[in-house]
């Protein structure tokens, strides 16, 4: 998958459901839904993976969680609870390199995860 996918995403040169966005954070559903809300949410610098997240991307990073929970609320999922996950590289199943938070949410989500 192409490594500037998301790149793409928020430069609106491929389409995507965008339901949250500052000047330095987008999210969007997710186009092969794990959850009733299955949303991602990116930092619009790219960072290809955690690996790669250095110590002044440290607000940046924290502005992702601070997205989840905005859009958990908005959803009406804050109190039933929900789940953030970001994948880091192949073992995990990372396909797209621009960093990700998965949110997911409206389901019974099982622990561990596969
Ligand atoms: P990961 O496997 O953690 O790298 O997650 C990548 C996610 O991106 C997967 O859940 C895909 O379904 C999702 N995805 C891929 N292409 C798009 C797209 N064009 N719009 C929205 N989500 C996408």
């Amino acid at each position: 998958m192409s490594e500037d996918l998301f790149l793409k995403i928020i430069n609106r040169e491929i389409p995507a459901d965008i339901v949250y966005e500052t000047d330095s954070v987008l999210g969007f559903r997710d186009i092969n839904p794990q959850a009733p809300l299955h949303v991602l949410i990116i930092p619009k610098t790219h960072i290809r993976t955690i690996n790669d997240i250095r110590a002044d991307h440290t607000s940046l990073v924290g502005e992702l969680l601070i997205a989840a929970a905005a859009i958990a609320r908005e959803h009406g999922y804050a109190d039933d609870g929900y789940r953030v996950v970001m994948n880091c590289n192949e073992a995990a199943g990372q396909t797209v390199f621009h960093i990700h938070l998965h949110l997911l949410a409206g389901r019974n989500l099982n622990w561990p995860p596969g």
